[in-house]
C-alpha cells in the first residue's frame, strides 16, 4: 500500500516537473519572441529615425530661428535687431583634429550676436559627427556638403599651397546665399571662416561696420607676425599691402582679412572661387568682382589691431585607436 503511494507521488512530482518545465520553457520562447519584435521594432524606429534626421535636422534649425526672431521682437532696447546677421561660411573635411577644430569655432560663435553658420563639409554625404556637433551648439546654423572632386584633392604628402582648399564648399555656400535670400535685403554680411583659425569675438565686432567690403588686418600670415593694410593718414584710405608674400597683388588679404556685404554678394551673382585662379590669388581674384582698393573699408583701428590669427593645426601622429570613443 505505502510502495504505491509513494510510487504515485512520485509520479505527480514528475509529471509536474514536466508541466512546469514545459511551460517554463513556453514562457522563455514566449519572452524571448517578444524581445525580439521588441528588437525589430527599435531597429525599425532606428531606420525611421536615420531617414528622417535631415528633417528633423531642418525642423531644430526652424525651430531656432523662430525663438531668435521673437526673441529679437521682445528685446525693448531692439539690441539684438540692431545687429546685422553674420553668415560666417566655414569649410571642414574629415580627419583626426576635425571635432577639435569644430568645437573651438562654435564655441566662438556662440558668443556672437545675430550668427548664422553656414558649414559646408568636404564630403559626399553628411556625416553624424558634423550633424551632432551642429545642433548641440544650439547656433542658427545651415548644415551642406560639397566634395572637392578627387582630382584638386590635396594628398597626404603634397604641400598645403599646392591645392586649391575650400573651393567647393564656399562657392556651394554662395549658392545657397543666392538661392535663399532676394538682392536688397539689407543688413547681412558674409565672412568666409576656416575651422582652423583663431578668432577673437572683436573680429565680429568689426564685421558688424560693413557697409560693402571690410578689410583688417590677419595675424601669423603671408610669411610676416601679422598681413595687414597700408592706410594713408591723410586719406584713411588703404593705399597698398603689408605682406611677406606678393604684397603687390590687387588685394594682398587672407581670406580671414574682409567681409562682404551679403547685398553685394546677391548683386554679383557671378562672383566664385575657381581652381583656375593662381595659387594664393584667390582672396585677391574673389574680391576684384566687388571692389577696388580705394573703395575697401579699412577696421579693427584703421588696421593697428590684430582680432584674426591664421593659426594652423599640426597633424597629430597617433599609434592607434581606442574602440568607442569619437574624438
Ligand atoms: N578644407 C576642405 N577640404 C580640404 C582641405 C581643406 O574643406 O581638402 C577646408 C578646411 O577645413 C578649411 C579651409 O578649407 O576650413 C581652408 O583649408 P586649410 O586650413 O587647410 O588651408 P590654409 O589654412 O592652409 O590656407
Ligand atoms: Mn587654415
Amino acid at each position: 500500500m505505502d510502495l504505491s503511494n509513494n510510487y504515485d507521488k512520485g509520479m505527480r512530482l514528475k509529471r509536474y516537473s514536466v508541466y512546469f518545465l514545459t511551460l517554463f520553457v513556453l514562457f522563455v520562447i514566449w519572452k524571448l519572441s517578444v524581445i525580439e519584435d521588441g528588437v525589430d521594432k527599435l531597429q525599425l524606429l532606428r531606420e525611421a529615425l536615420e531617414l528622417h534626421k535631415e528633417k528633423l535636422q531642418l525642423s531644430q534649425q526652424q525651430l531656432l530661428l523662430l525663438e531668435h526672431l521673437e526673441s529679437n521682437r521682445g528685446s525693448n532696447n531692439n539690441d539684438h535687431a540692431n545687429h546685422p546677421v553674420i553668415y560666417a561660411v566655414t569649410p571642414t573635411y574629415a580627419r583626426l583634429v576635425q571635432k577639435a577644430e569644430l568645437t573651438r569655432i562654435s564655441q566662438t560663435l556662440m558668443l556672437v550676436p545675430n550668427v548664422h553658420w553656414i558649414v559646408i563639409e568636404d564630403s559626399e554625404k553628411k556625416t553624424d559627427l558634423v550633424r551632432n556637433l551642429i545642433s548641440e551648439s544650439k547656433l542658427v546654423a545651415t548644415h551642406l556638403n560639397a566634395k572637392t572632386p578627387p582630382f584638386e584633392q590635396l594628398k597626404d604628402k603634397d604641400p598645403r599651397w599646392k591645392r586649391h582648399r575650400g573651393v567647393e564648399q564656399r562657392n556651394m555656400a554662395l549658392k545657397w546665399l543666392r538661392e535663399n535670400f532676394q538682392p536688397k535685403r539689407g543688413k547681412g554680411i558674409v565672412y568666409f571662416m576656416d575651422d582652423d583659425n583663431t578668432y577673437s569675438i572683436k573680429v565680429f565686432k568689426e564685421i558688424e561696420k560693413v557697409k560693402k567690403v571690410g578689410v583688417w588686418p590677419v595675424g601669423l600670415v603671408g610669411g610676416l607676425n601679422a598681413e595687414a593694410p597700408i592706410i594713408d593718414p591723410e586719406t584713411g584710405k588703404v593705399t597698398g599691402y603689408k605682406s611677406g608674400w606678393k604684397p603687390n597683388r590687387p588685394f594682398a588679404i587672407d581670406m580671414a582679412g574682409f567681409a562682404i556685404s551679403l547685398d553685394l554678394i546677391l548683386e554679383k551673382q557671378e562672383a566664385q572661387f575657381s581652381y583656375m585662379m593662381e595659387k594664393g590669388l584667390q582672396e585677391s581674384e574673389f574680391l576684384s568682382y566687388f571692389t577696388t582698393k580705394e573703395e575697401l573699408e579699412p577696421l579693427a583701428d584703421n588696421c593697428t589691431k590684430v582680432y584674426v590669427w591664421h593659426t594652423r593645426t599640426e597633424k597629430p601622429t597617433i599609434t592607434g585607436i581606442v574602440p568607442g570613443l569619437e574624438v
